[in-house]
């Protein structure tokens, strides 16, 4: 590659970008131009955990855990194949960690290092989950965290904070709201929300679906 020649202009006004915008740019332009990435391959990766691959497929997997007593032992023993039953699997998501939620335990999910999340239940990670209070404020003080989040929970209850590796990703298994007997999986999904699957929030109850 040392004779190929890079004389060519890149004339994109560049200036409303930021500095990490920049770099993945460069990034990308280098391996497009030595031939290892396809841009049309990465805009499609970017679309698809962007629009397809997002919190819908969690809450189908948490409906079917309420729903299914046999389904949630396989999900909170060994999540990955679990979850790979129903078809989600791949990168970020090689080896992912069931958290049940009980009354005695809440558990809310962090990476301080950086912004490692299970991509093939969650889809990409929400800014607050990349930003630095959030990472830092979820160790040194849970319950502020939680109540920021409008969450309050009994005093008794013990709240347990996950560090996501790049080795290991964690899913939250809200509890089943109250009132939920009898629910198909389809319309127990609707009660699972993005936030309840990383611990910052709880499931919706019936009657706050509209
Ligand atoms: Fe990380």
């Amino acid at each position: 590659m040392s004779g190929h020649d890079h004389d060519h202009h890149h004339d994109h006004d560049h200036s409303e970008l930021s500095e990490t915008e920049l770099r993945v740019r460069a990034l990308e332009t280098v391996l497009t131009e030595k031939g290892y990435v396809d841009p049309a391959a990465l805009d499609l990766l970017i679309e698809t955990y962007e629009k397809k691959v997002g919190p819908r497929n969690g809450a189908r997997v948490v409906a079917k855990a309420w729903a299914d007593p046999a389904y949630r032992a396989r999900l909170l023993k060994d999540a990955t194949p679990a979850i790979g039953e129903l078809g989600y699997a791949g990168r970020q998501g090689e080896h992912i960690v069931a958290l049940e939620n009980t009354p005695a335990r809440h558990n809310m999910v962090v990476c301080t290092l950086c912004s490692c999340y299970p991509w093939p239940v969650l889809g990409l990670p929400p800014v607050w989950y990349k930003a630095a209070p959030y990472r830092s404020r979820a160790v040194a003080d849970p319950r502020g965290v939680l109540t920021d989040f409008g969450v309050t929970l009994p005093k008794d209850t013990e709240i347990r904070v996950w560090d996501s590796t790049a080795e290991i990703r964690y899913l939250v298994l809200p509890m089943r709201p109250a009132g939920t007997e009898g629910w198909s999986e389809k319309k127990l999904a609707e009660l699972v929300t993005r936030d309840s699957m990383i611990g910052t929030g709880l499931a919706k109850r019936p009657e706050d679906l509209a």
